[in-house]
């Protein structure tokens, strides 16, 4: 007979810990005083829609986007209101045509695919590696059409996707790569910064981020060009090409994505902060490891060699036949421990099988723009088609959400007893 400490509290025994944890904030005195200044001035944007200097906004607009291309070493920063906004001024600055196809991975935030489709273009979903969780290079090229024009890839919980190789193909195929690095923000692959290898990539700035200014969102890129495109489509671009002397009016439909001033001085700050923020989440992360590392069948989170990892999320995967139990149970036993069911993340997203694509209806009423005849016509959403993606999500995948909380050693400590614990007693849960 065990001793009741070592019985699960899901089956009465006694729990591991009985308290919350503290919840992340990163932001303080200093940003704080910067938006009290911003206040005192009273100029709290300064953008002008039209060709003229105000264009490029105001005084912390460009100074946040100065100190982003010192920070990622690129040749131009424009700051937006949100990385959804940054992500849809990307895809439309380098020239999609409705009906052309982006290549992008399933395993990601919703926007990634929906700033496609705001230009009438089709997302084609590939599937993803297994250990790292980004878009895998095998499965692009067999999506590969003569409607493929660009590919982005998400580098998902922080983990850098291979763009290296990556852009090697594009190049070769003539594509474009975007980058959606909103939860990379301080990963490196080989020395390159996360964002910096691909003809544009970006950062969010929401309040859920590593670093964040409430919404926000920073694109980075060192083409002249597609910088110019980027600002223009941020900030009413039909009104502005005459005034610039633009005559390439390829997709000059402008929005109003403009970060305000209070942000751009609260950014200046957070981008400060940044690498001491990351490289204490990969202390965290490294302290997990070395405890989890021992339990049979839980896999933690592999680093393709030579890159960094932000740890939004800290990635783990089960293997269900060494376990014998189901996820589902053992995140069951490690809340009743007193693990906040908010440090959980059961499965991720299989994005092609939202009902917008399931359906195949972004705008109006009749299809569009799968109905329409510039897009080809045997474009499948099926589940099946991106099966690694989908299996991790229906059963082995469980991430610890490492960006909600700062955790303590001791929290860290009693998070892996109570993983030890359930492991323990794993053949009393697939009972
Ligand atoms: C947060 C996030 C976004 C969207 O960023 P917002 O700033 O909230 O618009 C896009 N992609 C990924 C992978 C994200 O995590």
């Amino acid at each position: 007979m065990k001793s009741d400490s070592h019985n699960l509290a899901l089956f009465g025994g006694e729990k591991t810990l009985d308290r919350d944890f503290k919840l992340y904030e990163p932001i303080g005195k200093e940003e704080l005083e910067a938006a009290t200044e911003v206040i005192k001035s009273g100029v709290l944007s300064k953008f002008l829609g039209c060709w003229h200097p105000d264009f490029y906004g105001g005084p912390q607009v460009k100074k946040f986007e100065e100190d982003c291309c010192d920070h990622f070493g690129v040749k131009h920063a424009v700051t937006v209101n949100s990385w959804t906004s940054g992500l849809v001024a990307a895809v439309g600055a380098i020239g999609i045509e409705p009906g052309d196809e982006i290549i992008v991975s399933p395993w990601t935030m919703c926007a990634s695919a929906t700033a496609i489709l705001h230009w009438n273009a089709i997302p084609i979903f590939a599937d993803i590696d297994p250990q790292t969780f980004c878009i895998d290079l095998q499965s692009i090229k067999d999506n590969l059409t003569s409607k493929t024009k660009a590919i982005m890839t998400i580098d998902i919980f922080g983990h850098p996707s291979d763009n290296h190789a990556i852009k090697s193909f594009a190049l070769a195929n003539n594509l474009k790569l975007i980058s959606d690095c909103a939860q990379s923000p301080y990963s490196f692959d080989n020395n390159h910064r996360a964002g910096t290898i691909s003809d544009i990539g970006g950062y969010s700035l929401n309040y859920h981020k590593h670093i964040h200014t409430g919404e926000g969102g920073i694109l980075v890129t060192d083409d002249n060009q597609l910088a110019d495109r980027l600002r223009l489509i941020r900030n009413h671009a039909e009104a502005v090409v005459e005034g610039m002397n633009i005559t390439d009016l390829t997709n000059m439909l402008g929005h109003n994505f403009r970060l305000g001033e209070i942000e751009c001085a609260i950014g200046q700050e957070q981008l400060k902060k940044l690498s001491r923020l990351v490289s204490s989440r990969q202390l965290v992360a490294a302290k997990l490891t070395s405890g989890l590392k021992t339990l049979s069948g839980l896999n933690t989170p592999y680093l393709r060699p030579g890159c960094t990892h932000s740890y939004y999320v800290y990635p783990i995967t089960l293997d269900l036949r060494t376990i014998r139990c189901t996820r589902e149970r053992i995140v069951q036993a490690l809340i009743a421990e007193g693990l906040s069911p908010d440090l959980f993340m059961v499965g991720y997203s299989n994005i092609h099988l939202l009902p917008v694509y399931q359906k195949k209806q972004a705008y109006g009423t009749n299809g569009f723009p799968w109905s329409e005849s510039f897009t080809r016509k045997d474009i499948s959403y099926s589940k099946g088609i991106c099966p690694v993606a989908e299996d991790l999500h229906d059963r082995t995948f469980l991430g610890i959400e490492m960006c909600l909380f700062e955790l303590n050693d001791q929290d860290i400590h009693d998070i892996i007893k109570s993983f030890k614990k359930v492991w323990d007693n794993l053949p009393l849960l697939s009972q």
